[in-house]
């Protein structure tokens, strides 16, 4: 029996295997999801110090991982502040909730507007952040109950998030508690139905298991939003990002296993042409925003 869609609980049809994950596409929300993906305790000692720092513990996780999260921080900062832009027109005080925060290098951005909490799965990563950035960020998983009080939060961001979560309605779900009424919710997030994932099919670069478990669609985090309820219709906008040229070389390297096409792109990044940022949307990813209904409109 294929497995039902975590998303909408359709019926589902086997797609294709890669490094012994199954992955399965849902036939009514376009959804692909790893079928196969360990139980939530196995899955969540995968964020380790390794997956955060790869280059330093010398892991061969360096190609799901980051390299060294923080030395990509910087890069990080310019969309990070766009996406603060986005929140702050919809939301522009109170309470935020950055579930995924890593080391809270969003938060710190977005501190001074807001008062800022943050959840993290890996318990090293939310170390880093209280004890190097004096961010308060928790150890803890928004598939569980949270510490957080019922309708705390202004805002809640998932920045590349919902697709590390082996259930990402029940998520949603605990979100939903803890946001007031009125309240957005933001999430970043692939595209799998997009042109290009189509394209590359199981060489595309989003395919990160056994940490990426599913790959959403607008259609899939539209059903997704309605299934938990208690939110008007949820909206799209473009997610720009900086990106290095050699990396994205790089990139196409690992897709294609292309050893050449890679070290072309490290070689690249040591050029002044290779180091040269630029701001991309790239067609696979998007922004969801869904503001959660007035008390009295459930
Ligand atoms: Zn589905």
């Amino acid at each position: 029996m294929p497995p039902r869609c975590p998303v909408c609980e359709g019926s589902t049809s086997f797609t294709f295997e890669k490094d012994a994950h199954e992955y399965h596409r849902c036939a009514a929300c376009g959804v692909l999801f790893v079928g196969n993906h360990l139980p939530p305790g196995e899955v969540h000692k995968r964020y380790s110090q390794a997956y955060f720092e790869a280059s330093a513990a010398d892991s061969d996780e360096v190609r799901l991982g980051y390299p060294s999260y923080r030395e990509a921080q910087e890069s990080l900062k310019t969309s990070f502040s766009r996406k603060l832009d986005l929140i702050r027109s919809l939301s522009p005080r109170g309470n935020l909730l950055d579930v995924g925060a890593a080391y809270g290098t969003f938060l710190l951005l977005a501190s001074e507007y807001y008062e800022c909490y943050g959840l993290d799965v890996s318990d090293y990563a939310a170390q880093v952040a209280r004890d190097e950035f004096g961010m308060d960020v928790r150890q803890g998983c928004i598939e569980e109950t949270t510490p957080f009080a019922d309708e705390f939060f202004d805002v809640v961001v998932m920045w590349d998030v919902i697709e590390h979560l082996t259930d990402p309605i029940k998520g949603l779900q605990e979100v939903r508690r803890t946001l007031k009424p009125g309240g957005h919710l933001a999430i970043s997030t692939d595209d799998a139905e997009n042109w290009l994932p189509r394209l590359l099919g199981r060489n595309w670069w989003g395919l990160a298991a056994p940490l990426h478990l599913n790959h959403f669609t607008k259609r899939g985090m539209a059903i997704a939003i309605q299934r938990v309820g208690g939110f008007e219709d949820v909206e799209f906008t473009p997610d720009t990002r900086e990106y290095r040229i050699g990396e994205i070389v790089g990139h196409f390297g690992v897709s294609f296993k292309r050893r050449w096409l890679t070290d072309f792109g490290k070689r690249l990044e040591r050029s002044f042409l290779g180091r040269r940022v630029i701001s991309v949307a790239r067609p696979e990813q998007f922004i969801a925003i869904a503001r959660k209904k007035d008390r009295g409109k459930e």
